[in-house]
This record gives C-alpha cells, sequence and structure tokens, in this order.
C-alpha cells in the first residue's frame, strides 16, 4: 500500500508515522523545506510563540513513537509534573502546588518538530519546496494529489491508495472535495480570536534547572487576558502574553513589557527584567474556534483523511492543537490496524478523529462564546448564566481545594473528559468550597527565591 500525507507539520509527521506502520511507501508533500536542525519555518509561524504539550498529547506521542518525549527531555526539553512545577495566578490568589501525574512538556516549537522528525522511520520520503494544489480520484476514492513545485512550477500527480490531508487551518480540502464532486463540508466557527505577543530569554545565572512554569491569568476571566512562562531548551525562558480583539498584546519591547507588568499579577514583567532577550518580540493573530465536519460527509471517499488544524482549529490559550494532532494519528494507526484499508475504514477513521478532537473543542468553544459575549455587550440567558456562575465558583475554590485544582488538571490536560467537571464528586467540592489557605503571594520554594534573588 502506499501512503501519501498532504503537509509536514506536527500531525502531518506523526500521520506519517501512523502510515509507515501499515504502508510499504510513504511520502510526504511539503510547502516548505525542512531545516536540518530545530529552527524556526515559515509554514509553521506558531513556532515562534509558547507550545506546552499536554499529559495526554505527550502519552500519544510516545505510543506513536515510544521514547520521543525522553529523547526530548535529553535534547534539552522539561518534562514538567503540575501541580509542583506550576504557579498560576487568576481569580485573584496562587494554586498551591503538589506533586501528582499530570505533565506538561516544555520545549521550543522547533525543537519538539525536529526530534519527531527525527524519530518517524527513515523509509518516509519528504517532497519538499512543493504546494498540495488538489486531489485526484472521484467522489468514491481519493487516488492522490497534484503538487506543483514551487520553484520550477512544474505540476505532477502522486498516486496513493491512502491519503491524508494534514495542510492546517489554511487546507483547500473542502474546495478540492468539491471539484471531486462531494457536497460543501459543514464548518462550524465560535470565538473571536485571540493575538499572541511571544520573546525568548537566557534565563538568569543561578535560576534553577526545575524553574516553575508560570501563568497569569484575569482576575475575573482567566482566558481573556494572560501570559505564560515556560522553561524551554538551553536554561531559556519562553514568554508569551495573550489579549482578546481589543486588548491585544503590543509587540514592541516597551510596550510588551508594559502588558506583562499590567497584567493581574505583575510576576511575569517582574522576572523579565531580570533576564536576557534574546531575539525581537513576535506576533500572531489567531482566527476563531474552527471545526469542518468530515464525519458528517455520506458517502465518505475511501482512501481519505483530514487530520490535525485542517479539521479543528482552536484557539491556542488552551494548548489543545499538538495533542489532538497526535490523537488523530492515533486514529490512523489503531483504524488501519483494525479494518486494514477496507472499503468503509476511510470513514471510520474521519469519525474518530472527529471524536478525538471533541472535548477539547468543547472546553474552547464553552469559554470562548463566553468571551464572544462580553465583547458584543450580550447578555447571556439564564442556563448560560448558571453555568458560567459553576465554572466560575469551581475556578475559585479550585485553587484552594487541591483535589478540586486537580481534576480541573486532569480535564486540562485532556486525560479526563471534559464532562468530569460536571461529575458529583466535582460538584460537591464546589460547593463544598475551599480546604486550604489562599496563596496571596508567589509560592516559590526556598531554592527558587535564592536563585532568583
Ligand atoms: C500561536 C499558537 C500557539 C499554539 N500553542 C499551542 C500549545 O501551546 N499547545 C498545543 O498543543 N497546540 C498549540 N497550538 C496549535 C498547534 O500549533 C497545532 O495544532 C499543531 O501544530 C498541529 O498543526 P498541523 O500540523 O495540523 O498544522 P500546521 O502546523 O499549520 O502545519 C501544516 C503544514 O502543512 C504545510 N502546508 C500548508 N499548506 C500546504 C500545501 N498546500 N501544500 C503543501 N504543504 C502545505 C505547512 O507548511 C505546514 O508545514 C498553537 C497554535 C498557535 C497558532
Amino acid at each position: 500500500m502506499k501512503g501519501l500525507v498532504l503537509g509536514g507539520g506536527l500531525a502531518g509527521t506523526l500521520a506519517a508515522a501512523a502510515l509507515a506502520e501499515h504502508c510499504d511507501t510513504v511520502t510526504v508533500v511539503e510547502r516548505d523545506r525542512l531545516p536540518a536542525g530545530p529552527e524556526p519555518r515559515k509554514g509553521v509561524p506558531q513556532g515562534r510563540h509558547l507550545h506546552n504539550l499536554m499529559s495526554a498529547g505527550a502519552r500519544a506521542i510516545d505510543d506513536l513513537l515510544p521514547g520521543t518525549i525522553d529523547a526530548l527531555v535529553a535534547a534539552g526539553g522539561h518534562r514538567i509534573d503540575v501541580p509542583r512545577r506550576y504557579l498560576s495566578y487568576a481569580f485573584g490568589v496562587w494554586n498551591h502546588r503538589y506533586p501528582s501525574n499530570q505533565l506538561f512538556v516544555s520545549a521550543s516549537r522547533p525543537l519538539l518538530d525536529f526530534v519527531v522528525r527525527q524519530r518517524i522511520p527513515g523509509t518516509i520520503e519528504y517532497v519538499e519546496g512543493t504546494d498540495v494544489i488538489g486531489l485526484t480520484g472521484g467522489a468514491d476514492k481519493v487516488t492522490g494529489a497534484l503538487a506543483r513545485d514551487r520553484e520550477t512550477r512544474s505540476t505532477r500527480e502522486l498516486a496513493a491508495d491512502f491519503v491524508v490531508d494534514a495542510t492546517g487551518r489554511s487546507s483547500g480540502t473542502p474546495g478540492w472535495l468539491a471539484e471531486l464532486g462531494l457536497p460543501a463540508v459543514p464548518e462550524e466557527r465560535f470565538g473571536v480570536g485571540i493575538a499572541y505577543a511571544s520573546r525568548t530569554f537566557q534565563s538568569p545565572p543561578g535560576a534553577v534547572e526545575e524553574f516553575p512554569v508560570i501563568g497569569i491569568g484575569g482576575i475575573d476571566d482567566p482566558y481573556s487576558r494572560g501570559g505564560v512562562l515556560m522553561p524551554i531548551e538551553q536554561g531559556r525562558w519562553m514568554v508569551t502574553v495573550a489579549g482578546l480583539p481589543g486588548g491585544e498584546p503590543p509587540t514592541d519591547e516597551d510596550g510588551f513589557l508594559a502588558f506583562a507588568r499590567n497584567l493581574s499579577h505583575p510576576l511575569l514583567a517582574d522576572l523579565m527584567a531580570g533576564a536576557e532577550p534574546l531575539g525581537p518580540v513576535a506576533g500572531h493573530r489567531t482566527a476563531d474556534n474552527r471545526r469542518r465536519r468530515y464525519d458528517t460527509i455520506r458517502p465518505w471517499p475511501e482512501g481519505f483523511v483530514v487530520v490535525g488544524d485542517a479539521v479543528s482549529a482552536f484557539n491556542p490559550i488552551y494548548g489543545h492543537g499538538m495533542t489532538v494532532a497526535a490523537r488523530n494519528a492515533l486514529s490512523i494507526r489503531n483504524g488501519l490496524r483494525r479494518h486494514g484499508n477496507a472499503a468503509g475504514t476511510a470513514r471510520i477513521i474521519q469519525a474518530s478523529v472527529t471524536s478525538g478532537g471533541l472535548d477539547a473543542w468543547q472546553l474552547a468553544v464553552g469559554q470562548d462564546i463566553r468571551s464572544q459575549q462580553v465583547l458584543a455587550g450580550e447578555k447571556p440567558d439564564l442556563k448560560s448564566r448558571l453555568l458560567y456562575a459553576y465554572a466560575d465558583r469551581m475556578g475559585r475554590v479550585a485553587r484552594r481545594r487541591p483535589d478540586l485544582f486537580a481534576l480541573q488538571l486532569d480535564v486540562y490536560t485532556l486525560t479526563s473528559p471534559a464532562s468530569r467537571v460536571f461529575s458529583p464528586r466535582a460538584a460537591l467540592a464546589t460547593l463544598l468550597g475551599p480546604t486550604a489557605p489562599p496563596l496571596l503571594e508567589p509560592p516559590f520554594t526556598a531554592a527558587e527565591r535564592r536563585a532568583l534573588a
């Protein structure tokens, strides 16, 4: 069997690894020329911004490519157990720190991509500097793709038995499927988008190796405006600040620092003031949450699957896109393991891809509809008001109630389904209230404080 992957971002690379188990040959067509090392590239502009890989994504990547997270850590990335190495400020207080079994994996995005690329089977062939411009086949079966060399402008057909589109948010698949005679793809869009500004720093001499992740949210709404500092490779810190339309962070040096200082707590600005900047501030603007419902199209063509941001692209503030991309690759691997390339396999995989992104979608859309209503000055209906009141109380109580904070982290890292926040246990803990004192100062350890001093 011949496999073909369109787009060599993270979703495409992981999909290629999944296909390699079942295909005699796998080819990845990528618009960019891929760097020989952990370097940023044009096709993944978000690579200049903080990328937090959640527990569920780290486990999925290791399931597909065993030893990848160890290799990333050996290359300088951090396996951060949370909340032991996590200080987050929201609702006017800091969380308590204690060991748990949840993780953030932190590294620059170029390093993560490079380590993953190094670990995929060497038999996977890359066709670089080439644009995919269409699909071939018919409404019943996709038989390959049309590719155009960016230098020579020559076009050729790449034939395959199984084609995966992983070309990201700007994927042309809805139009390409229409050209093959398929119906319009239903699309769902929510939210108002978010602007990011990020800068990398050399951490101050003596900053402890296990420096924590630090997150600052809003006083009332933790996601409307905030910032995060994550330790990455080579003793560096990556700092990203973000804001909704109307409250976007500036990308000039002074404006960036002032934005961080005016967050609900000035800690990020204080830490940046003591660290050496390693380059300019990078900006990025992301559109709304967008989901294409390929799973609803009947009949679905054989031999074709869409994954990653090309299917579901989320507000990045929640940090779920890479985890969903990794799950999508597992859907391909497991679907092909179970059914081979028999009739109907692609449709089954496509349905599994949608369900693999459902919890991330519900979390992002649930929160962003609220921000959308606030920005538009709309009054939420009674059901929404009750829901928001419950979520706010849970957020406030969890800061001072470790069992509830742990439950929220299970959901946030996509380890537990989003519905768990409505479980009897969560509701009871929310009702009973805090069990620990409020932390009004950042709970650094003595060693962290000494190092920062
Ligand atoms: C600012 C920002 C911050 C983020 N932070 C996080 C985070 O903290 N945690 C997290 O899990 N996720 C995060 N994400 C999401 C994450 O970046 C994506 O979900 C993830 O990279 C998977 O993307 P992808 O591979 O599907 O698409 P992309 O990363 O967009 O890759 C698509 C690839 O296809 C190539 N391509 C595109 N069109 C064509 C074409 N026609 N022909 C050939 N090649 C083509 C591109 O060059 C690129 O290599 C963030 C996203 C943004 C924008």
